[in-house]
């Protein structure tokens, strides 16, 4: 057996590991790079291997950074069949879709300011519209728990992930010489007792581990405070006939803050004030949880069994038309507006922050990971001048962060997550974190007695029967 990692090495941003087992050639995860223009084009669209020698494309779930690729690996020749969860194939091609339309809209509006400056207006889509509907048709789905085999000596097996909806962990077998081998990735990890969705699963049985760090070194807040937290931010909102402003990832995020407000409203925590899902992309997604209910875990089944809606609330509106989102800046009225996308840098979001960024009685609320150089991080960092559209605005909206949102496991959970499984356990390899957290998080995994714990490059080769 032999693995590369060709993507989320000491970072967070495309995820793509190839492995070399019985003769078969088997991608996990096809993850889009994320960083500027240029070098996120040409990375992605050089896939740095045979994409034609492929047998197999395995996904984890259907972030970007894990599925957003896709296309560009159809492109480079892939013709094999791409294998994910039921929900993560609903949710993957909804957000190839938007993302071949944010890559168009991208490529026009770079090809205006080249032109406007008399530079050559030669910029392209890493993909289109077209190019994602070749890709998501090859998309087959594997439920959780069901081996499929991958030729003869060879199977794979969804366990939960717990992270987003449709989130797999992938546990592969591989028949060599006597004895079977059991390799797996652990994709993005949950945390303990999700809202939502099941918890992720433990996996016993595994000689090499490929395992996610984002919060390899750092423990989450505790989940009451914050709710607690949030019950204060839309109280004071309300006190000050305010917004609170979320920016929020379309997948899981919004869907977790809508349970969450309505919970606290059920309790009569936080008033009855209007709540607004702005974005087209997580109307779309939320419509994909309500038909998923497969993955949900037992309260958010009890609550349908109730006939409760888990994504609704009295007064929230979700918002398709460009129109409605418009009309939301006439409300007079305290109100939650929840838009895309999570780190500020596409979406609805920058039209309601440039309306609401310069007032000191506006809550801007992040709820998420804020990676460097995005809107999202600057405001996190509280910087007083910001960007947006091009135009400087200065900073009076407060700004509160709160990590308990996480759809990632910490550090305590990460290790104990992997110390149920340390039994057979040769290899472990560290990825999917900033430096700092993967390589701290290779050291706890050493106190775990691991063998071998190693924390690769990009495009470094492992040869695991060594
Ligand atoms: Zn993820």
């Amino acid at each position: 057996m032999e693995l590369t990692c060709w993507g989320a090495t000491c970072s967070v941003s495309g995820s793509m590991h190839l492995l070399q087992a019985a003769g078969r050639n088997i991608l996990l995860d096809c993850g889009m790079f994320q960083g500027s223009w240029n070098e996120s084009f040409q990375r992605n669209r050089q896939v740095p291997f045979d994409a034609s020698a492929l047998d197999a494309v395995i996904l984890s779930h259907a972030h970007l950074d894990h599925c957003g690729n896709l296309p560009s690996l159809v492109n480079a020749g892939y013709r094999g069949p791409i294998y994910c969860t039921p929900a993560t194939r609903d949710l993957a091609v909804a957000m190839l879709r938007d993302a071949a339309h944010i890559q168009e809209a991208d490529a026009e509006y770079i090809n205006f300011r080249r032109s406007k400056k008399g530079e050559a207006a030669n910029a392209v889509p890493l993909y289109t519209q077209a190019d994602v509907e070749r890709a998501v048709q090859p998309l087959i789905s594997v439920p959780y728990q069901s081996w499929m085999p991958l030729g003869k000596y060879v199977r794979f097996m969804f366990l939960d992930a717990g992270h987003i909806l449709g989130a797999a962990i992938v546990v592969l077998q591989v028949d060599e010489g006597n004895g079977t081998q059991s390799f797996c990735y652990s994709g993005d990890l949950g945390r303990d007792h999700p809202r939502i969705l099941r918890q992720r699963d433990l996996v016993e049985e595994m000689d090499y581990l490929l395992v996610e760090s984002t919060y390899g070194n750092r423990q989450h807040d505790p989940v009451g405070q914050l709710e607690d937290e949030l019950t204060q931010v839309v109280r004071e909102a309300v006190d000050r006939v305010a917004r609170v402003l979320i920016p929020a990832f379309a997948i899981g995020r919004t869907q977790e803050i809508v349970y969450i407000l309505h919970r606290l409203q059920e309790r009569a925590a936080i008033p009855d004030i209007p709540v607004f899902v702005d974005s087209p992309l997580a109307v779309d997604v939320t419509e994909i949880y309500r038909v998923h209910a497969e993955c949900f875990n037992d309260e958010t089944r009890g609550l349908l069994r109730n006939n409760e809606d888990p994504f609704g609330l009295k007064r929230l509106r979700y918002v398709r038309e460009r129109e409605a989102s418009v009309a939301i800046n006439q409300v007079v009225e305290p109100c939650i507006v929840i838009a895309g996308s999570g780190m500020c840098e596409g979406g609805r979001i920058r039209h309601h922050l440039v309306r609401c960024i310069e007032d000191a009685k506006h809550t801007i609320l992040i709820v998420s990971y804020q990676a460097t150089n995005t809107l999202g991080r600057r405001l996190a960092d509280r910087e007083t001048k910001i960007k947006i559209f091009g135009e400087e605005y200065k900073r009076r909206a407060r700004v509160k962060i709160l990590n308990g949102f996480s759809a990632h496991a910490d550090s305590e959970e990460l290790v104990q997550w992997v110390a149920a499984g340390t039994r057979k356990l040769k290899n472990a390899f560290v990825v999917h974190g900033e430096e700092h957290q993967s390589f701290a998080f290779a050291d706890r995994l050493r106190g775990l007695g691991i063998p071998n714990v190693v924390v690769p490059q990009r495009g470094q080769t492992f040869d695991l029967d060594a």
